[in-house]
């Protein structure tokens, strides 16, 4: 009945909405025990269990967070489910359950909604969560997608942003700066093609900051590894607006400052080669660039031995008293006052 019947073109108004939603969501399975009634009632049904909840969403618009000139459906859906999994993992909590509400416009049809949720499903397979429910949507304009996730942990193991006490170190998952540079190689390409719709994009040399951009991977790992290495956080929130930002949030919510050391932000070697291409400066995109879904966090300093050496994390400064305020020790050793937030932050 949904057979790709017009070249992969069949309008949403060919089926009714129940009809869509059950196709759209036939393939997903329920692998989690708290999860006692997904998909298909007035509403899901999750078990309580002697662990804190923890929630979080976010909604994601056509021209505002997306530009499907150069997302891939699949890609989007995924993203999607990683920018919640990414808020869920930040609180040191294990992702459980996530509902995908969405809106489109008749522009989009059965076989980009099935690549959506092609996308969201491999999330769901990937990071062990299930699907149990949302709601769908007509939209005069673009596309809308907002995604719950629902996450447990244990009371005494949830991670707070105001936590952050002087001397603890700040540390930081992964590598900065990616998602920004794979979001500008995209714009440039896309500018491109729209001079000379023939030209190909050359996308080489590009591939890890592009991924970055379009297939982000939320930490799981890390909450996990944290665990097994009996370390509990002090402070802790995701990569999501960008470093500088993100450490404003725990200074100001912990009433703390805190000192970070440019020669410590750990770049991906091609983050820093299409700095240079793009003549853009590396620490400011680590500090401003956003969208990297890395965990950054603090901990007592007597847990500094414990981390030491681990390749997926970075010591990146420390805490300080509240008056000391935010500051960037530059490789030249200057001080400079970290701003909160913008891409001409230095720049008076
Ligand atoms: P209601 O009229 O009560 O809102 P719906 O017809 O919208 O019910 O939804 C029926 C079932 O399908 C519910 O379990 C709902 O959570 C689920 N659902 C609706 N839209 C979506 C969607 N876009 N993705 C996943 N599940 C959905
Ligand atoms: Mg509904």
């Amino acid at each position: 009945m949904f057979e790709d019947k017009n070249q992969g073109r069949t309008s949403l108004s060919e089926l009714g909405e129940f009809k869509l939603i059950e196709h759209l969501t036939q393939f997903f399975s329920l692998k989690k025990t708290t999860t006692i009634k997904g998909i298909g009632d007035d509403a899901a049904v999750l078990s309580a269990s002697d662990k804190e909840t923890v929630i979080t969403t976010d909604l994601l618009v056509e021209g505002v967070h997306f530009d499907l000139s150069y997302m891939p459906l699949k890609h989007l859906g995924y993203k999607a489910v990683m920018v919640n999994l990414s808020d869920v993992y930040a609180m040191n909590a294990d992702a459980e359950q996530i509902t995908v509400s969405i809106a489109v416009s008749n522009r989009f049809t059965l076989e980009a909604l099935e690549e959506l949720y092609a996308g969201i499903q491999l999330a769901c397979d990937t990071y062990n969560v299930d699907l149990i429910g949302g709601d769908t949507s007509s939209s005069t304009k673009g596309m809308l997608i907002s995604v719950t996730a629902i996450g447990k942990a244990n009371k005494e193991d949830i991670v707070y942003r105001d936590g952050a006490k002087p001397t603890d170190l700040i540390v930081v998952s992964g590598d900065l700066g990616g998602a920004y540079l794979g979001f500008q190689v995209l714009e440039r390409e896309k500018q491109v093609f729209e001079v000379n719709p023939n030209n190909q994009p050359d996308l080489q040399g590009y591939t890890y900051v592009i991924e970055r951009q379009l297939k982000p991977e939320a930490r799981k790992d890390i909450p996990r590894l944290l665990k097994e290495l009996d370390v509990k956080p002090t402070a802790m929130m995701d990569v999501s607006d960008g470093l500088s930002s993100e450490l404003f949030h725990i200074a100001t919510q912990s009433k703390v400052g805190c000192k970070i050391y440019e020669e410590k932000l750990p770049l991906d070697p091609q983050v820093i080669s299409t700095c240079e291409e793009f003549n853009l400066d590396s620490t400011m995109v680590a500090l401003s660039g956003g969208e990297d879904y890395e965990l950054l966090f603090t901990i007592s300093i007597s847990d500094y031995d414990k981390i030491k050496g681990n390749p997926n994390l970075t010591v990146i400064g420390h805490i300080t008293k509240e008056n000391q305020g935010l500051q960037l020790i530059t490789r030249a050793n200057q001080e400079i006052a970290l701003k909160a937030q913008g891409w001409n932050a230095f720049n008076k």
